[in-house]
């Protein structure tokens, strides 16, 4: 991989639920923090996962990160001599996100962002496929799919055990849904218009 020296970029890491975002950006926060580099880590308030101030994967490990509303708000904490800048659950920021990385890789920091390429439906998901296209560098992981094992690259929504519907809100948080990672096969929504 080429190395970029004297300037900023962005790297994005995208994928279905339980495909191991989080997982891969604390990897890159730790290993920096041992690099003695200075990180400072984001996430949308909506995503209350497991605990406000932090950004935690599946698997437990966890990080500290400071929650914001308004993505813009990153642009006034961002420190001038913080190297890396990591946004976890980018897809819970509106499109504004875009330009405020940007704006973060121009003046040197290297962003680091990971979010849902698609929601439930499987439709694109907000600000993250902008972001995968603007990208200097992308990274896209897969789950397994809990029905066959196949490439899990969907993340399929189930209220009470039944398949979500095509026309229900794309967020949720705190709803008694269950989400689990399944395949382009296996990945089921009621409603939709190809099925
Ligand atoms: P993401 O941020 O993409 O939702 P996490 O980093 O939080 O993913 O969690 C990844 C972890 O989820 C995996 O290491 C594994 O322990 C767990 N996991 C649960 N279900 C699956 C699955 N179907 N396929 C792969 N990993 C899974
Ligand atoms: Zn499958």
């Amino acid at each position: 991989m080429y190395i970029i020296q004297n300037s900023g970029w962005i790297e994005a890491i995208a994928g279905p639920m339980y495909c191991g975002k989080s997982e891969e950006l604390i990897r890159r926060v730790r290993r920096a923090q041992i690099a003695k580099q200075k990180v400072q880590v984001f996430k949308p308030t909506i995503d209350d996962r497991f605990h406000s101030n932090t950004v935690a994967s599946h698997d437990g490990s966890k990080v500290e990160a400071i929650p914001v509303d308004d993505p813009r708000e990153m642009l006034n904490r961002v420190d001038r001599d913080t190297d890396v800048v990591a946004i976890d659950e980018l897809q819970f920021f509106d499109q504004a996100v875009v330009g405020v990385c940007e704006e973060l890789a121009d003046r040197g920091h290297r962003v680091i962002v990971a979010g849902l390429d698609r929601d439930f439906r499987g439709e694109l998901f907000g600000p993250v496929p902008e972001i995968l296209a603007r990208a200097e560098y992308v990274h896209k992981l897969h789950a397994i799919c809990v029905r066959c094992g196949s490439l899990g690259t969907r993340t399929q929504r189930l209220i009470e055990g039944i398949p979500a519907a095509y026309t229900d809100p794309v967020i949720m948080v705190g709803a008694q849904e269950v989400y689990e990672a399944r395949c382009r096969n296996c990945h089921e929504v009621r409603g939709r218009k190809r099925d």
